[in-house]
């Protein structure tokens, strides 16, 4: 026997997961993964490496509590929003038998980790208005063990409506958890579910780092929950998941000064955001510009495959989205600085 065959079958079957430096191509604007045009500057304290970190670093948590709104007892720190997806699965999907939904196109991780870990995915795709067919997936809530929503949804930037969700998370009490997954929540903040945590303890909520704070680098993500949730993945998680440098890192951009840039950031990003839909809105390849709620915009172009191309050879990297159903000629475009955003344009005006 190969040692391939002695892999787990599902295992065979799987592709390496693509890092976001080697998807679309090779370039040097990299506008293909949402994450930020800078990151700020932080210091390191590099005394304590020969110790092992906190498993949850308490400043860490206290400040993202204080940050988020909510009870540091309702908030677990992981290696990026990612492992709080991979973890929900894991605490609560028996492998083989259980399954998650998703709302498709949403965000790939869900089914990534859900495959990964044997556990099957129901499929009950946004509505024509792209929002959550909330009808469809109540239905079928007694075939799954967790929701996973997106709020702005990757990648159409569609938000969650609350009446819906309401309407979703009783249905569900006792039955499945439902996961609002706001990695991009800090772009339209007012738009957050965070304040139904108290009411309702099956609702979970992903954020990250990653994004408007522009430390994908560092790996560091949210889970906020009942302190119950927690607790079961405090059981599951890997020991030591926050390495120290991270922490260190994260406490301050959590910090009061921290907060201030992040918030900067996101002004910036939204100005060149509103800036971009405008000029796109006026050229002629442009069909639809989609939801302007994340830190990216979703563009249907006529046809996507010529402007990918023509960028790509710009060494603009995007991401291409033309093969999922209902996104021909779709292409996210990640708002970077205000230069990138120039190359971006300078391209589509230039004379072909
Ligand atoms: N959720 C969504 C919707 C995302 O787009 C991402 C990153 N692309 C994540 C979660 C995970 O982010 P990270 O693991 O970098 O925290």
């Amino acid at each position: 026997m190969s040692l391939t065959q002695l892999a787990r079958t599902k295992v065979q079957e799987l592709t390496p997961y693509q890092s976001a430096r080697r998807i679309g191509g090779q370039g040097h604007i990299w506008l293909n993964a949402n994450e930020a045009a800078d990151s700020g500057q932080f210091s390191l304290n590099c005394e304590r490496l020969n110790r092992y970190p906190e498993c949850q670093p308490p400043q860490v948590i206290e400040r993202y509590a204080a940050y988020a709104g909510v009870n540091p007892e309702r908030v677990l720190v992981s290696r990026g929003g990612d492992e709080g997806i991979e973890l929900l699965i894991r605490t609560f999907c028996e492998p083989g038998s259980d399954r998650i939904l998703i709302t498709s196109p949403t965000y790939g991780m869900y089914a990534i980790s859900a495959e990964t870990n044997g556990v099957q995915v129901v499929d009950v795709p946004l509505t024509q208005a792209r929002q959550p067919d909330f009808d469809g997936i109540i239905a079928r809530l007694d075939e799954v063990k967790i929701v996973f929503l997106c709020s702005p949804n990757n990648p159409t930037g569609d938000l969650v409506d609350k009446a819906g969700l309401v309407r979703l998370l009783k249905a569900a009490q006792d039955k499945a958890l439902v996961v609002v997954d706001e990695a991009y929540i800090e772009f339209c903040p007012a738009h957050s579910q965070v304040d139904l945590l108290n009411d309702y303890n099956n609702l979970v909520i992903i954020r990250t780092l990653s994004k408007a704070f522009g430390l994908a680098g560092i790996r560091c993500g949210f889970t906020l929950a009942s302190p119950e949730v927690i607790g079961l993945l405090l059981k599951v998680i890997a020991p030591y998941p926050v390495a120290e440098p991270v922490a260190q890192i994260a406490a301050q951009a959590l910090s009061e000064e921290g907060l201030l840039l992040m918030r900067q950031r996101v002004e910036e990003i939204n100005r060149l955001k509103t800036e971009l839909t405008e000029q796109l809105q006026k050229h002629a390849q442009v069909k639809e510009v989609f939801a302007p709620n994340g830190n990216y915009l979703l563009v249907r172009f006529t046809p996507g495959s010529e402007i990918f191309a023509r960028m790509s050879r710009a060494g603009i990297i995007l991401r291409d989205f033309a093969t999922r159903p209902g996104l021909a000629d779709c292409i996210r475009i990640t708002i970077g600085s205000r230069a990138e955003m120039d190359a971006v344009l300078d391209v589509l005006h230039k004379e072909q």
